[in-house]
């Protein structure tokens, strides 16, 4: 896995040009089986992947907390919402609330998450590959495949069997 992960934003950067191609093609001509297309490839490739290898994710971007998110971690740990705020999170440029620092000061050294029951909602939906319209979240997708090696390879994966 450390390889993959050393050698992924190169890759990802070699298919730059590609992807974005392929993603704005999908927006216009968008299969009509294209949510069930997504479930499969994402389904299959992580029968494949073994995050607990990698964390790639909470190591280096970490999610956004919605409010929910931080009633409900703020609850996990019996601190005030604010307090958890000013202990963990910054707001960015967005004004989104998200992590101080990372890698994220909840993952272990063993990549198990510490609060993986209550965990954000991003977090559990990351890399988002198996989410409703995809086509909507070319950007995102992409930006991913630089950071996410499953991401990476289930847009490899569209490329060959989504014919657009
Ligand atoms: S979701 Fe992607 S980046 Fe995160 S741990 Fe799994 S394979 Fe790695
Ligand atoms: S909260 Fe857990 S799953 Fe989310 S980034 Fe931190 S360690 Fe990873």
């Amino acid at each position: 896995m450390e390889e993959i992960l050393k050698n992924l934003p190169e890759k990802a950067k070699d298919k730059h040009k590609e992807n974005k191609k392929f993603f704005a093609k999908l927006r216009k001509k968008t299969p009509k089986h294209l949510d069930a297309q997504m479930k499969d490839m994402h389904e299959e490739e992580f029968a494949r992947t073994n995050c607990l290898e990698c964390a790639n994710c909470c190591k280096t971007t970490g999610p956004l907390f919605t409010n929910k998110d931080i009633e409900r971690i703020s609850k996990h740990f019996k601190l005030k919402p604010f307090q958890f705020i000013e202990t963990y999170l910054r707001v960015d440029e967005d004004n989104d609330f998200v992590l101080q620092t990372v890698p994220c000061a909840f993952l272990g050294a063993d990549n198990y998450c510490s609060i993986y029951e209550v965990r954000p909602k991003a977090c559990r939906e990351y890399p988002h590959t198996d989410r409703k319209d995809i086509h909507k979240i070319g950007n995102l997708t992409i930006e991913n495949t630089f950071i996410c090696p499953a991401a990476f390879n289930i847009v490899e994966e569209m490329k060959k069997r989504i014919k657009i």
